[in-house]
């Protein structure tokens, strides 16, 4: 508390410090989307996702129109004046992962289509600004999601035209903002009382409102920007309260000790305000803003990261990393890689890719069928993941149309550039041809799957000789790391986070790393958080409390089947989450043995490591490895992404070991 003492009056201040003229440089900048292609597992995962929701005919057939559709129909506010849902969000979901789709994979058709999709959602646009799937443009109550969907609408608006150039659309972004700050704003309706969770959702529009600035240059669109952010603290005994706050050390779920977290702390919405303040840092140089995003990540990874590189339980920040029971939302994994990305790219700290990486290589990997048609709407590190159902129109739901994205940016993550040169973050077969600063085009090739213990060799190929530093990531999670650059080892006395490869590069040259990768544990400590065996009661009932989605045909609806009990959840007690390199290992009932109460005579000092010898596996399942420990014993286990991938008990699994008593 005491630091929230020390920064009361931040806000004030902010609002007097000056504009800084120029956005603060990024540390590192991604390669542009189209000049990396992944080509491994991960690549072929996204093509067929891709395939399967956004570049093929059918998609655009089936899946595309309802979104559209529901800006002429309006029936998100069909319930009013008791409340509004938000098949709103859509479009814009459904446009941004289709742009960075197009983007990736350069595809003309699909540039023509979002260009269409652009002029029909604008021939839904009101002659007085307003763009939305509410009957009642001003109906933003406290169990409506009115100004959330809008934030998509706007943010799928922003990026279709950076694609297409499309000068109609920005003219079009005024009017509908115009609109919205008539409604709420200054002097109207006060957005931090709107919708649910309060406010969270509707102030999570401030990113896209930072973008219309930087796209008009209008000081209006800043001033709304700041206005967002004063609001937060308008009631500085109650939520958000995210800046003031933000800057402390408490945990998230213990700000307010009158108010339940799960009333307020809905964690992609939070996660996303908190990706706007870095935005409207970029634009103003305001230190706090950033030095608030920054700690706030903190906070959560300390509070809320599970092992698999989940955050939150049931979407609500609560101290799930202090929880084994995990049930996680996929869209909180989007967002939680969004925070990741954006911290590296303005600090260059590693720490992010390292967090990034463990998210992607499990808990956003989980996230889709086999066949990518459909996703999760939960993960859970036992038993059985949660289906998602359609969320009003028959093909779309919040984390199915939001992972598509995440993996696109994932695929950005994987080379970065500066003025000196290149950084390989993620060990990805890949291609690559960028353009440098000299001229230079500098194609990279990567092939070799690490986590089968294969060398990853880069080709580096160069259309002139050119001088540039390309850095490979040393990972926290290789024992050793050797390199050669054609043939000649490499010294790696100098430690740190990158292995820095400068040179003159000309003609082909390769580039072997060896990567010593040993199975690893990760503890899970019960005692770290006090919880009352209530509580853990309570965390039991919750971590059960969603079922599978089946459909009801007499019904006509998918109703909740529950498989999983309260009684099924895991003892608190100590427990081995066992790693690959950022790959979680998982039990899963199609390699035999699965029970998840099993316990493990690890006692209570350092588990002993494992040994892992690769074995075959059943279609559908990528990875899979008999892990034989130094007394005999022996598990099969496969990667976390692929166990449970069957959505029923078929493929029950759990990557939590318990320990034996100590
Ligand atoms: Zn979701």
């Amino acid at each position: 508390m005491q630091s929230i003492r020390q920064l009361a009056g931040l806000v004030a201040l902010l609002a007097a410090t000056a504009v800084a003229a120029a956005e603060p440089a990024a540390r590192w900048d991604p390669v542009p989307l189209g000049s990396v292609r992944w080509r491994g597992h991960l690549g072929e995962r996204l093509d067929l996702i891709s395939r399967a929701r956004i570049t093929s005919p059918v998609a655009w057939e089936r899946i595309y129109p309802e979104t559209e559709d529901a800006f002429r129909r309006r029936e998100d506010d069909r319930d009013h004046p008791r409340a509004g849902h938000w098949r709103g969000e859509f479009w814009g979901k459904y446009i941004l992962s289709a742009v960075a789709a197009q983007r990736y994979y350069r595809d003309e058709a699909l540039k023509e289509r979002i260009a269409r999709a652009v002029e029909g959602l604008l021939s839904a646009q009101e002659p007085n600004g307003y763009l939305g799937t509410y009957r009642h443009s001003a109906f933003a109550g406290p169990t409506t999601w009115n100004i959330w969907c809008r934030k998509y609408t706007l943010w799928g608006l922003l990026e279709a035209r950076d694609l297409l150039g499309d000068e109609r659309i920005l003219p079009a972004a005024r009017r509908f903002m115009d609109h919205l700050a008539a409604e709420f704003g200054p002097g109207a309706s006060n957005i931090v009382e709107t919708g649910l969770f309060c406010g969270l959702p509707s102030t999570s529009i401030l990113t896209p409102v930072v973008m219309l600035y930087r796209a008009s240059g209008n000081p209006r669109d800043l001033d709304y920007a700041r206005y967002i952010v004063d609001q937060w603290s308008k009631h500085p005994d109650g939520p958000p309260d995210l800046l003031r706050r933000g800057c402390g050390d408490t945990p998230i779920h213990r700000w307010f000790p009158d108010i339940p977290p799960t009333r307020w702390t809905k964690s992609y919405e939070f996660m996303s305000c908190v990706e706007g303040m870095i935005h409207l840092h970029r634009v103003t140089g305001e230190a706090p803003l950033f030095e608030a995003a920054r700690n706030l990540y903190g906070l959560i990874r300390d509070w809320e990261r599970s092992p698999v590189g989940s955050v939150s339980l049931n979407d609500k920040f609560v101290g799930a990393r202090g929880m084994l029971n995990t049930l996680a939302e996929i869209c909180d994994v989007v967002y939680w890689n969004r925070l990741a990305f954006e911290l590296f790219r303005h600090t260059g700290e590693p720490a992010y890719l390292d967090e990034f990486e463990r998210s992607l290589y499990n808990a956003l990997l989980v996230g889709a069928s086999p066949d990518g048609t459909w996703g999760l709407r939960r993960l859970r590190t036992t038993h059985e993941h949660v289906p998602a159902h359609p969320h009003f129109l028959p093909h779309h739901h919040c984390c199915v149309d939001n992972l598509p994205r995440g993996l696109f940016q994932a695929v950005q993550a994987t080379l970065w550039s500066d003025a000196d040169g290149l950084l390989l973050a993620l060990f990805e077969p890949l291609r690559a041809e960028i353009e440098r600063p000299d001229g230079a085009r500098v194609q990279i090739e990567t092939a070799g799957d690490v986590w089968a213990d294969e060398p990853f060799r880069l080709t580096v190929r160069t259309d002139r000789p050119t001088e540039f530093n390309l850095r490979i990531r040393r990972p926290y999670w290789a024992r050793t790391v050797s390199v050669t650059v054609g043939g000649e080892a490499v010294s790696s006395e100098t430690r740190g986070p990158w292995i820095s490869l400068r040179r003159r590069w000309s003609g082909d040259t390769s580039v072997d790393v060896m990567l010593d990768i040993p199975i690893r544990a990760e503890v899970f400590d019960p005692t770290g958080n006090s919880w009352t065996a209530e509580q853990l009661a309570e965390q039991a009932r919750e971590w059960a409390s969603l079922g599978l989605a089946r459909w009801d045909p007499e019904a006509r609806k998918a109703v909740q089947v529950k498989s999983v009990q309260a009684t099924d959840a895991l003892p608190h007690t100590r427990a081995v989450f066992w790693f690959k390199g950022p790959v979680a290992l998982a039990r899963d009932a199609r390699l035999g043995e699965w029970d998840p109460h099993r316990r493990w005579a690890f006692g209570a000092g350092e588990p002993p490591t494992p040994r892992a010898e690769p074995r075959s596996a059943p279609a559908d399942i990528w990875k899979a490895w008999r892990l034989v420990w130094p007394d005999g014993a022996t598990a099969d286990v496969c990667d976390f992404a692929s166990a449970g991938n069957t959505w029923d008990a078929r493929s029950f699994f759990s990557a939590v070991w318990l320990c034996g008593e100590p």
